[in-house]
């Protein structure tokens, strides 16, 4: 008799522990992708670096993350009283309805609106899908207390990286849609704008000084629309799809993504005192080179982890 799998446990790699982040205690959510193919539609279209646009090999269906939410509710029991706030991921586009059905968004929102300790829900998703509708519906379903994000998975302001090395087809003119659709909202809403650093094609100074300019780029977007700006910054790894592409960029430099940090604390305190970096490590069981990173991270984590919370770039002299 076959046995029948039980998905509503995510897989190792995407169950995640809760991390201490400068928004509180922050805990990332895993859903099923819903889309015909259990995958991000721009899976081996776009995005070189992206190995997570695979899911989990099944198309989910609303009942199966009703069954995810049944599984977190209970692994979580104990923190959630305490998690202050939640990213949402569901292997590509949470704000697209072909991959996370209406129903399944606002079974998630009305979730993470009876958690009281809750202030901030991000929604990770393509830029295309943010319109004012979607947001205006999503935002109705919160606490006046709460606010979202939008993350947003722009990791350069270079169109040379963006658009021709990580074949991310994400225009400048997009994101200033994303900024309009959640604009008029009284800051209750926000994005949260990952940054790679050191993307496939640059190394060295020119990494340091291009993960900058993607932090002021984001800076001149919030000021342009008042609407806040939070960064995600992610050094890179070496993922299956990344290594096929570019089979000799290196894993970041640990030591200019601290060099890099400095120079970006330092324009955030001066232009955008509000702003906050989250420095992650997360890579979903992706990276293919997991002794180094754990090398890495027994060296740097407890640095990371501190700043995390601190946004003190002292806790960054290693
Ligand atoms: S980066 Fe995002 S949009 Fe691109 S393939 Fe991965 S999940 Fe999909």
């Amino acid at each position: 008799m076959s046995e029948s799998i039980d998905f509503s446990r995510p897989p190792e790699g995407s169950l995640f522990d809760p991390v201490a982040s400068p928004r509180g205690l922050r805990l990332a959510l895993v859903f099923g992708n819903e889309s015909p193919t259990g995958r991000c539609p721009f899976y081996n279209v776009q995005c070189i670096h992206c190995d997570l646009g695979a899911g989990e090999g099944v198309s989910f269906t609303p009942e199966m993350n009703r069954g995810r939410l049944a599984f977190i509710k209970e692994h979580f029991k104990n923190v959630l009283p305490e998690i202050c706030h939640l990213v949402i991921y569901n292997y590509g586009s949470t704000l697209n309805d072909s991959e996370l059905s209406k129903e399944t968004r606002h079974r998630i929102l009305e979730f993470a609106a009876s958690l009281a300790s809750v202030k901030r829900i991000s929604f990770d998703s393509r830029e295309q899908f943010v319109t004012a509708e979607r947001v205006n519906d999503m935002i109705a379903a919160l606490r006046p207390d709460q606010s979202m994000s939008i993350t947003l998975g722009f990791e350069s302001q270079s169109e040379e990286v963006r658009i021709g090395h990580l074949k991310k087809s994400i225009t400048r003119e997009e994101v200033d849609a994303v900024f309009v659709a959640l604009s008029g909202h009284n800051g209750r809403t926000a994005v949260e704008m990952n940054v790679l650093f050191q993307p496939p094609g640059i190394t060295g100074n020119e990494a340091i000084i291009e993960a900058v300019a993607t932090i002021e780029y984001g800076i001149q977007m919030m000021k342009k629309h008042g609407v806040l700006v939070d960064f995600n910054f992610h050094p890179y790894y070496p993922s299956i799809k990344g290594t096929k592409f570019f089979p000799d960029h290196p894993r970041a430099m640990m030591e200019h993504a601290i060099r890099s940090l400095f120079m970006i604390i330092r324009m955030i305190k001066q232009q955008s005192p509000e702003s906050r970096i989250f420095v992650g490590w997360n890579d979903e069981g992706h990276d293919l080179q997991p002794t180094v990173k754990k090398m890495k991270q027994l060296l740097y984590s407890p640095a990371f982890a501190a700043f995390n919370v601190s946004q003190n770039e002292d806790d960054l002299q290693i």
